[in-house]
């Protein structure tokens, strides 16, 4: 983790997402990346400490990354809510988001903002980039902050693997590509932070990832 910034995890629903809560220690605001089912743990973490939100971000629009998007905001009226332009109909898509699936549809509240690959985010904790590092969908999103040396890949990588690409939107090719030219470029001690599982560095998968050599 990088100094004096929090990152607090929560692991939530029936496919163990992590979902986070991400601010300067000590600090107020936060923000909120991605809110999958049981996002109320979230909302009462909120509640609990005294934090204010000042942004929903979603790595990408599967069910399990978007259920709770709904929970939160009716605790934050007005929270603004930001995903790649990619997937912003996913949101209201249970075909896209893959829950219709599982019998289950989910919808979420539409987006009041859409990302693009390069942008600066002015958020707690400093400056955080979008890159777009689709293939296990197309608007899959990493969240960088270089002085802080953390990163948020969603679902793209994982420690010791990497996020499925058989579904459909998913590419391997693409996927592999995102990876090797948009994280495995971070500086090496990079922290990760993943949509499922424990955290990992850009040099541990680098050296170790049986999915994607470097
Ligand atoms: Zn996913
Ligand atoms: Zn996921």
């Amino acid at each position: 983790m990088g100094s004096g910034l929090s990152v607090q995890s929560f692991t939530l629903g029936p496919f163990a997402t992590n979902c986070y809560i991400v601010r300067e220690q000590g600090a107020s605001e936060c923000f909120i990346v991605d809110a999958s089912f049981e996002s109320e743990e979230i909302v009462a973490a909120l509640g609990r400490e005294k934090l204010t939100p000042k942004a929903l971000l979603l790595t990408h629009a599967h069910a399990d990354h978007i259920a709770g998007v709904g929970t939160i905001l009716r605790a934050f009226p007005g929270l603004p809510v930001w995903i790649h332009s990619a997937e912003e109909g996913w949101l209201l898509d249970p075909e896209a988001n893959l829950s219709a699936l599982g019998g289950m549809p989910v919808t979420a509240p539409p987006a009041d903002r859409t990302l693009h690959d390069g942008e600066n985010l002015d958020l707690p904790g400093g400056t955080w980039r979008v890159l777009h590092t689709p293939g296990h969908s197309p608007g899959g999103i990493t969240l960088w902050n270089k002085e802080r040396g953390v990163a948020f890949v969603g679902d793209a990588i994982f420690a010791g693997s990497i996020g499925r690409t058989d579904f459909p939107g998913c590419s391997f090719q693409q996927l592999e590509r995102s990876i090797r030219e948009k994280i495995y470029a971070l500086p090496g001690e990079t922290r990760c932070y993943p949509g499922h599982g424990p955290a990992t560095t850009v040099n541990k998968e680098r050296m170790s990832n049986p999915y994607v050599r470097s």
